[in-house]
């Protein structure tokens, strides 16, 4: 749907003054969502009426079963793959991509203020943006335009330094740039209020049909499965002769898995899946939006944007931006639905809103642009805004790679992490 664009903007602006009345925190799940294509990107790896039955017939065992075939899942299965598994199989239960990834914005950050996500991303970035394709011949769809992040005050700039100190250690070129120099990178941005920015030039953007297809690729070259239209329905866990838990199989409307080991990277259905084996997974699933605007005349091959103060994103996006942001009121699904794939939910422009101003006062021409689209989807949040990643506390065998507060798509590099039991 197209938006009269400075009108939106403008009722925007004017509707921010209510909203800074509003209660701290919403919540509340709305059941209906949709199932239009309104993500910028060329394809998705929806199947337009497909069979609904398993792509392959199911083992009777495997080493080890991922659950889900997002980002999560499919990287997991890729580094699996990579360090020698051949007996894996990944279960999805519709088809690659259905739930969170299909639309995910894709933009992939190495610095952040953890050691560990820094090493991770950097894996990442040079999985995506090099080792798959040297591995398959195929492009992922890796987009490298920079990554700008924007201190408006003196305490941000001095996080953006200690970043890219931090960055130094694991080999990530960054450079803090002044108000002048930051003009000169990125013409249309305001830098009246700038103290400096921190300038990643490797930093880019994934796009996730390209590289799931990519890691499945990858993946079942090297001997590991891939079966979609196929739900878990249940876990089956035995008591050990040391009273210890252990993951026993995996139960499908299609049939048994025995298996010792499952990984959980079922976004934000993690949960559910965590109480198929006893398991508590700690997460919260929230919408999380962004908009996509019409063209703008020079953004042409400007880096991606992150204004941590205005808690908004600019993504570029061809010859647009994609504005997105993180709200101190979200939305949280409270019923996450096994029937929502490929699907997106109605934004709700009351929360939405308080980004346009941060946005707006960014990049000025975006008042004069048109919205051409809205993508709001489900994201799973952690309370320490970490990443659940590791074997669970109370069954053994059971492994969670959730929970990535939309910085997932961290490979899950378990050669480097875990040592699978
Ligand atoms: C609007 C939006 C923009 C975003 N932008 C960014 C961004 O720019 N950068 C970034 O890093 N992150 C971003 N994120 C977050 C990122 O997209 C997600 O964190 C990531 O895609 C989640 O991947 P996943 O594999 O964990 O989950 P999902 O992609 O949701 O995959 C889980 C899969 O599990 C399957 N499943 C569920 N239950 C079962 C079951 N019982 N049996 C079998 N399969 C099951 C589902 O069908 C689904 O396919 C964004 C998120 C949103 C909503």
């Amino acid at each position: 749907m197209a938006f009269a664009g400075v009108a939106v903007w403008r009722l925007a602006r004017s509707a921010l003054s209510s909203l800074r009345r509003s209660p701290p925190c919403r919540r509340y799940s709305t059941p209906e969502h949709t199932t239009r294509k309104s993500v910028p990107y060329e394809t998705t790896l929806k199947q337009e009426g497909g069979s609904s039955s398993p792509t392959k017939a199911l083992p009777k065992t495997a080493d080890v079963v991922v659950i889900g075939g997002g980002s999560l899942g499919c990287q997991t299965l890729y580094h699996l793959a990579k360090m020698g598994m051949t007996n894996v199989v990944l279960l999805e239960r519709d088809r690659l991509t259905a739930g969170t990834t299909w639309h995910t914005a894709g933009l992939l950050w190495q610095l952040r203020p953890s050691d560990v996500e820094v090493e991770l991303l950097a894996h990442t970035r040079q999985v995506v943006s090099a080792d798959l394709e040297q591995e398959t011949g195929l492009h992922t769809g890796w987009i490298q335009n920079g990554g700008l992040f924007i201190a408006s005050n003196k305490q941000r700039l001095d996080e953006y330094k200690r970043l890219m100190s931090l960055g130094k250690v694991y080999g990530i070129e960054s450079y803090v740039l002044s108000p002048a120099e930051t003009k000169d990178l990125y013409p249309l941005m305001n830098v009246d209020d700038l103290y400096g920015t921190l300038y990643v030039p490797k930093d880019g953007t994934m796009d996730p049909a390209g590289t799931c297809t990519t890691l499945a690729r990858a993946s079942t070259a090297r001997g590991a499965m891939v079966i979609e239209n196929c739900p878990v329905t249940g876990i089956q866990v035995r008591t050990d002769d040391m009273s210890i838990k252990r993951v026993k199989a995996v139960e499908t409307p299609y049939g048994t898995i025995e298996t010792p080991c499952v990984v959980n990277c079922t976004g934000v259905w993690a949960e559910k899946l965590g109480q198929m084996a006893g398991v508590n997974v700690p997460l919260v699933a929230m919408h999380h939006a962004y908009v996509v605007t019409e063209r703008i005349e020079g953004i042409q091959n400007m880096p991606n944007v992150r204004d941590h103060d205005a808690s908004v994103y600019l993504r570029l996006q061809g010859d647009a931006l994609s504005v997105g942001g993180y709200e101190p009121n979200p939305i949280f699904w409270d019923e996450v639905s096994d029937k929502f794939a490929f699907s997106l939910f109605d934004l709700d422009w009351d929360v939405f809103m308080q980004h346009i101003e941060g946005a707006v006062n960014r990049v000025p021409a975006l008042e004069r642009t048109g919205i051409k689209s809205t993508v709001c989807g489900p994201e799973s949040f952690t309370a320490d805004h970490k990443p659940l990643m590791g074997e669970a506390p109370e069954v053994r065998g059971f492994f969670l790679g959730c929970g990535f507060n939309s910085c997932s798509l961290l490979a899950l590099a378990w050669d480097k992490m875990l040592y699978l039991s």
